[in-house]
């Protein structure tokens, strides 16, 4: 095992996974830019290193402050949470190269699902069911992007290959539109990502998003834990997530845990990462896999009780997965609300000082936060402050006991989209499940 990791990233996750190596017994070395000296996890970790001002692209993102970092603090390996570096296959690279160990699977995995284009071939033919398109980039044709259109059926979507962050995508109602919307994608895309390849998809209309977390050792063994809803979405954000996802078809979800572990053995895939899916009309349709921890992995943790932060250091340090399919059973359910400085109603970022955080408690109650009283929450990065977690025996209790924890749950000083948050727990269609992923910023009339 790692006697030394240093934690690449900042707020919740850094500690979330400084919590893991206590656990682990590994020594902790966090980084943090000049406005995040008084984080929490800069405060318990065992040593820290200020990496550069507040812009993260001087510090979370500056690779060379952080290799420097781990030479001067003789780290053995770094976690890169989600976010920043984490899908940064030149920093996996760069990290290996000075003679240390990403956490995370090999530069060239998380470079060819950051291709997308190349993805879905590999899943393709590893046998993940997949969006029906154009099966590689565009040719450079219009009457044979036409013909490709037609095959699909419009609408269609055309998509960046290096797209992310929900940019460089655009939906086309009909063939007139075609060609058109494909040469202006390829210039942004060229402009955003310096690469201009671009894809076609069929454009589903009302989708669920419903991803699948794996972790796999690299050595021949990868194991799901099931499925997570993660529908409730504004502008591509994710607002609430739940585990596993309710109301699928036990058989078609099966088949897709199947072919994913059947994906991350053939390419060798080392660590945690989540194949995420569209899911409508009892099918599932791939649409990305992400090569990281991701922020709602909690859900997965409960249902589960497997942590996957120790298990993702144990497997990237080479040591074989501790545990085998058939003892990950489902134990209830669980639901993420994220909480974010930020006005309920306006959403307008509301960073400053934290006069008072009081968290809520209780059976079936996790709280992922960095906040404390008199922290104050810095205006240069993402606005989540907070993840509040309930597990219970099944959907109905964790759906209570979520109700309960957000009524519980004080942060005074800024402005929180708590009020939010507990309007959506109460919402009857939520309630019920399986809402799709136009549903919130319908209800919100966006
Ligand atoms: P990104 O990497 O930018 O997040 P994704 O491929 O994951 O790109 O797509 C982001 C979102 O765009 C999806 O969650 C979904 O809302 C929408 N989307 C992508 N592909 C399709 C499709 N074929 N049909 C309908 N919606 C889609």
């Amino acid at each position: 095992m790692f006697n030394k990791v240093l934690i690449a990233n900042r707020g919740e996750i850094a500690l979330r996974v400084l919590r893991a190596c206590r656990e682990l017994g590994i020594t902790t070395v966090a980084v943090y830019s000049k406005a995040d000296r008084d984080l929490k996890h800069v405060r318990l970790a065992d040593e820290s290193v200020c990496i550069g001002p507040n812009p993260s692209s001087e510090s979370y993102l500056n690779i060379p402050a952080i290799v420097s970092a781990m030479e001067v603090t003789d780290s053995i390996a770094v976690h890169p949470g989600y976010g920043f570096l984490a899908e940064n296959a030149d920093f996996a690279e760069q990290i290996q190269k000075s003679g240390f160990v990403f956490i995370g699977p090999d530069p060239d995995v998380i470079r060819m699902m950051g291709d997308k284009v190349c993805a879905i071939q590999t899943m393709k033919k590893a046998g993940v069911p997949t969006v029906p398109g154009s099966d590689g980039p565009l040719p450079s044709d219009p009457e044979a992007c036409i013909k490709i259109g037609r095959a699909i059926g419009f609408p269609v979507i055309i998509k960046a290959s290096a797209g992310g962050g929900g940019r460089g995508m655009r939906v086309v109602h009909t063939e007139a539109n075609l060609w058109n919307s494909i040469q202006i994608t390829k210039t942004e895309a060229k402009s955003a990502f310096g690469d201009g390849t671009v894809y076609m998809e069929k454009f589903l209309q009302n989708p669920r998003h419903v991803e699948v977390q794996i972790i796999s050792d690299g050595q021949g063994n990868a194991v799901h834990l099931y499925d997570r809803d993660c529908s409730m979405q504004r502008r591509h954000q994710k607002v609430i997530e739940e585990a596993p996802a309710p109301h699928i078809d036990d058989e078609a979800r099966q088949a897709v845990f199947a072919s994913c572990i059947k994906a991350c053995n053939e390419i060798g895939y080392r660590g945690a990462g989540t194949f995420e899916f569209l899911y409508e009309d009892g099918g599932f349709y791939f649409i990305e896999m992400n090569t990281r921890i991701q922020v709602e992995h909690p859900v997965s943790e409960m249902i589960t009780g497997v942590d996957l932060i120790k298990e993702q250091i144990r497997v990237c340090a080479g040591q074989k997965l501790s545990i085998r399919q058939e003892d990950i059973k489902i134990n209830g359910h669980a639901f993420e609300c994220r909480i974010n400085a930020e006005d309920s109603k306006t959403f307008l970022p509301s960073p400053g000082l934290v006069e008072n955080f009081h968290p809520p408690g209780g059976l079936g109650v996790r709280v992922d936060s960095h906040l404390y009283s008199g922290y104050t929450v810095p205006p240069y990065y993402d606005s989540m402050i907070a993840k509040i977690i309930t597990h219970g025996e099944d959907r109905r209790t964790a759906l209570k006991r979520m109700e309960g924890a957000l009524d519980e749950l004080i942060i005074s000083g800024i402005r929180t989209n708590t009020d939010l948050q507990k309007d959506l727990v109460r919402d009857e269609a939520f309630i019920e499940g399986g809402v799709n992923i136009h549903y919130l910023e319908k209800k919100l009339g966006l």
